[in-house]
This record gives structure tokens, sequence and C-alpha cells, in this order.
């Protein structure tokens, strides 16, 4: 199975109650590309400016990510700087400077075009239907998205879910997509939108599925210590699609523990500043998570 991804490749800037980390690794394509590939074959298209540093495409072709897509232009790499306080879950952007982003126009390799999967990272939805337009018909599409586009493009981004078969956004996006207060509410009315499966995230609180009438809710693996929240997000969505993908299989069984595993890789990934923790993690290692997991949300068998 193969999971084209699009969004976006950046430099971060993050301070959070535990420390502070200065252009790093980070973009939503980037954090989905590194956890879903531990389930399938990733192919990315982003792009990046000519300050991007070697060591981060090394990086990302260690992980065995499909390279092809990655545009190497003329100017700066895109640059988000953001800032978490006590509440962990929500992020204050300080500075988003486009640079190459600006102007990125997602072109889609001959040989990207029949993946199985597409995964539309938190980008304009314009260019997300562009993508949607160059693709032929793929078994699944996901999407994500932010307050940003559910504000400034509403009507864009209602066109592209008619498109789309699997939704992520967290419980604030889903009030203001939904005009409702209550999640379950918000949720059934984003079905109504065009996804069938819509996966409301709540940060520490887990996350809530909706897949057809059906509903499953997982807890956020416990942790002690949250040194960087950034990319959670869209590692949730990594690990989530990527699983579903190897399964081949969108049974209410694959689905409930594709959000296990969406949440056991997002744990990872916030133990530690960019993508370093996911650097290091390994198969096994989200594996004994998994059975952990289990165990800690079991009431049945001790
Ligand atoms: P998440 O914490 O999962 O919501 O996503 C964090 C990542 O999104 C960071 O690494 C940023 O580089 C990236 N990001 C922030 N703002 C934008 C934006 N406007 N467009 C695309 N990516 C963004």
């Amino acid at each position: 199975m193969s999971i084209l991804v699009v969004g976006s490749v950046a430099l971060d800037t993050v301070r959070t109650p535990s420390g502070y980390a200065e252009e790093t690794l980070g973009g939503s394509a980037t954090y989905f590309s590194v956890a879903a590939r531990f389930f399938a074959d990733v192919l990315l298209v982003a792009v990046v400016g000519e300050d991007f540093p070697a060591e981060h495409v090394q990086f990302l072709e260690s992980r065995g990510v499909d390279l092809k897509g990655l545009k190497r232009v003329g100017g700066k790499t895109f640059r988000w700087e953001g800032e978490y306080l006590l509440d962990l879950n929500e992020a204050k952007t300080i500075r988003t400077d486009l640079n190459v982003f600006e102007h990125f126009r997602p072109v889609i390799p001959e040989e990207y075009r029949d993946a199985d999967v597409v995964f539309l990272a938190n980008i304009d939805p314009e260019l997300q239907l562009d993508v949607l337009r160059q693709v032929s018909r793929p078994d699944l599409v996901a999407c994500d998205t932010m307050n940003y586009w559910i504000r400034h493009k509403p009507r864009q981004l209602r066109k592209t879910l008619e498109q789309v078969d699997m939704f992520f956004l967290n419980e604030a996006e889903a009030r203001e997509l939904s005009g409702e207060g209550n999640v379950v509410r918000a949720a059934r009315y984003i079905q109504t939108l065009g996804p069938s499966i819509v996966v409301i995230k709540k940060g520490e609180n887990g996350a809530l599925l909706f897949h057809g009438e059906k509903m499953f809710w997982a807890p956020a693996y416990p942790l002690e210590v949250i040194h960087d929240p950034t990319g959670a997000g869209d590692t949730f969505a990594g690990g989530f699609v990527g699983y579903v993908s190897r399964e081949g299989d969108m049974s209410p069984r694959s689905l409930r523990k594709g959000l296990v595993y969406g949440s056991i890789l997002a744990s990872f990934n916030v133990e530690d500043f960019s993508l370093r923790r996911m650097a290091t993690v390994t198969a096994d290692d989200i594996e004994r998570r998994f059975e952990e997991f289990r165990h800690l949300t079991s009431f049945e068998v001790l």
C-alpha cells in the first residue's frame, strides 16, 4: 500500500514550558510521513527552499520516505514559530513565514498518481482539491485542516470535503466548522458534508472516531512529561492512516485499532522536540506501547 501525502515541510521554532528549539525540522507532511512510514510506503509532495538543511533530507531518506515529489526551489523554506503555555493542547502561533510555500502549487509526479491512499495535510483547501484532480481515484482520501481555512476559505473547504472519506480535526475546529457547541453533534453534522469517517482530536483527552453511525473513543497514552506537542496531530494521522492502509481494511475493528495506533505514535512524538523521538522509536517500541495501552484501557481482564 502506498500513501501520497501533500503538505508542509518546515523549519519550526518552538517554545514550551520545558524548553526551546530553534529552526528544527517540522511541517505537517514531515510528521505525517515519518509516522505513516512504520506501516506503509510514503510518497511525499512538498516544497523547501535553498536553505533547507541536507541533514533533514537525509533523515527522511533514512526513514524510507520517497522524496521524488520534494521540490527544492529558490528562496527560503517555510517557517513556523509557536509557543505552548501551560495548556499543551493549544499552540499559540507567533510567526508564520510562508516563503517558498506561498507559491506552492503541488504537482503530483506521474508515478505517484495511482497511490492507494491520499493524505491532504493542512494546506489551502483549493490546493487540496487540485491534488485530488491530479490523482486517479484512490481507495481512501484523508484530510486535515486548521481554523485559518475554516474561517477564510469555508466555501472551498466544503468543496474539498465533498471528496474526502476521512477527516481529522480538533475539537475547536469541529465546533467552528459546524457551529455546534456539542462535539458529537458537530461530528454528525460534518459527516453530512462528505467524510463518512470523522476523527475529532481532543489532545490529552484522546480522540473520538465517528464512522457511519458508530462511535468510538480512545484516550491519549498518559505520559508524565510532554516536552513538545508540535506535530502530535499530524503524527496521530500518520499512525492512523498508516495502520488502516497496511490492513487494507476500513472495518470497524481496523478503524478502532487505527485510532489507538494514532494515539501511540503521537505519544512518542511529544516526548521530545521536533522529530527527535520519532528518529529513535522502533516498531518494537510501538507494539510494546500498544500492549500497554490495551492493559491500561481494559476493565474486564486484569
Ligand atoms: P500540528 O501540531 O500537528 O497541528 O502541526 C504542527 C506543524 O504544522 C508544524 O511543524 C508547522 O510547521 C506546521 N504548520 C503550522 N502552520 C502551518 C500552515 N499555515 N500551513 C502548513 N503547515 C503549518
